[in-house]
């Protein structure tokens, strides 16, 4: 089936024509790794990993690149500010090595939690410094960029398509209106690629303009162009990247390459916590951690997230998550008693619940409505067929599917006359009687229920 995606620079979806056919070459920006990611930040990360996985599921061979930003990330996005890895140096007392080594491993963690695949290449900023300075000469040369007492810098006005992927307007930025002034550029729309270092900076290089550090927006382009070549398919972030990281992205690399880049610009929308925005002083800024902590399995997260399709903003409450957490058991219930059942399916029923599936995942991942599908799909007649066309699904959701296991005692309706038994034949089991215990098994089997000894009783299950 053929994919369609929403391009932000073209503003509508577009079918999905790969580079090189059959083959995907996926950019995304990673993190900044100086804290702990939030649940918003995963959410960045769950979105790429369903574009992957759609992709791979049909067929393409995905290479996908998301870079770790340890360095030259600003506090603030005027090129003003400390850099984020040096002020949690400072705060901590550590290095900025040691902060993005660990903060990178648990990045990483919260990843796997989530059952996000583990991109292809993952660079680190820190690594890939000659191939910074090299596109920043390159620029200098050409004329898109100037030396200043503090860096060098990239000049908007040189790139008459400065705005194009989220209209801004260069006028209207020239009175400062969102971005502070820097007494050092020509505009103040202007970015830094370069930084020239104070002694006391912990990470810089050397470099043709004397000690420094790369600028954030350099890193991608350098990365990307790397790993992916000069022109690759998609780019993904979040929305907050639309206006500045991603505008000068795009005016570097063209300017560099004389060129189109990048085909395909996917940015994911924003995860509202109770209705609102992130912040340290509210106290919300959840992480994968917090959810486990709260008794939430991360799976139960991912599946909360693919409630609403990338492009809508998602409203986080805890309430919402234990909303999902009861739905996401109930699935599974389901699927269990599809599982244990030995009757077929109509196969033309189950390919036209594949074909709708597909529909929905290939229309700008609309995970949302495809698990829409998987819901009609295990109301079927129980069936293992079924069970196996739910897992040919979970290629894309990613929710564990293979995994189900009988559901707990207390989530099924258990008759007392059941529960009776199930206490005869756990009392015939302890005093060793098994022909009883048997005998009693074959009972509660003819009334649809499955028994399963456990270190501390017994679990009943519908069959
Ligand atoms: P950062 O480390 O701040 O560059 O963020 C990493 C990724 O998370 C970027 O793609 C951001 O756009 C994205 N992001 C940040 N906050 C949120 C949020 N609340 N909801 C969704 N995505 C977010
Ligand atoms: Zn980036």
């Amino acid at each position: 089936m053929q994919l369609r995606v929403y391009n932000t620079l073209t503003r509508q979806k577009e079918d999905f024509v790969p580079i090189k056919p059959g083959q995907a070459g996926i950019y995304t920006c990673g993190p900044t790794v100086y804290k702990y990611a939030t649940i918003g930040n995963m959410r960045a990360y769950i979105f790429m990993d369903e574009l992957r996985r759609v992709l791979e599921y049909d067929g393409f061979k995905v290479k996908q690149v998301m870079n770790i930003t340890d360095v030259g990330h600003l506090v603030s996005d005027a090129d003003d500010g400390e850099d984020k890895m040096e002020k949690s140096a400072h705060e901590t007392g550590k290095t900025p090595l040691e902060i993005a080594a660990f903060y990178t491993e648990q990045f990483f963690k919260d990843m796997d939690a989530l059952n996000i695949k583990r991109p292809t290449v993952c660079p680190k900023a820190t690594e890939n410094i000659p191939e910074m300075i090299a596109i920043v000469q390159a620029l200098l040369d050409k004329g898109y960029a100037y030396e200043t007492e503090d860096g060098i810098y990239f000049s908007v006005e040189k790139f008459p398509d400065y705005g194009k992927l989220s209209g801004v307007n260069l006028e209207e930025q020239r009175h400062g209106a969102r971005v502070e002034v820097n007494d050092f550029k020509r505009h103040p729309i202007d970015f830094a690629l370069w930084k020239k270092a104070q002694p006391n900076h912990l990470q810089q290089w050397d470099s043709p303009w004397g000690r420094g550090f790369p600028g954030w927006h350099i890193e991608c382009t350098a990365m990307s162009k790397k790993y992916l070549g000069e022109v690759f398919d998609i780019h993904t972030g979040g929305v907050d990247h639309i206006p500045i990281h991603h505008e000068n992205e795009i005016a570097q690399a063209e300017c560099w390459l004389g060129h189109k880049a990048v085909n395909y610009w996917m940015h994911n929308e924003f995860m509202l916590i109770d209705g609102g925005k992130m912040s340290k002083s509210l106290g919300n800024t959840y992480t994968v951690d917090d959810i486990v902590a709260r008794g939430y399995k991360p799976v139960e997260f991912r599946y909360f997230c693919l409630n609403v399709q990338y492009r809508q903003k998602i409203n986080f409450t805890w309430e919402a998550l234990a909303s999902s957490k009861t739905a996401y058991d109930k699935l599974c219930a389901l699927l269990w008693a599809h599982k244990c059942s030995d009757a077929p399916a109509d196969p033309a029923a189950l390919a036209a619940f594949k074909e709708r599936f597909e529909f929905a995942v290939n229309d700008d991942l609309n995970v949302p409505l495809a698990l829409g599908v998987l819901w009609s799909l295990v109301k079927l007649p129980k069936s293992a067929d079924v069970y196996k066309l739910a897992l040919c699904f979970d290629k894309v959701f990613a929710l564990d599917l293979d995994k189900v296991t009988a559901p707990k005692e207390e989530n099924i309706d258990v008759p007392d006359e059941v529960k009776a038994l199930a206490d005869a034949r756990f009392a015939a089991r302890k005093a060793k009687n098994w022909a009883e215990s048997d005998r009693l098994r074959e009972q509660l089997a003819a009334l649809g229920f499955a028994v399963k000894d456990t270190a501390d009783g017994y679990e009943l299950s519908k069959k």
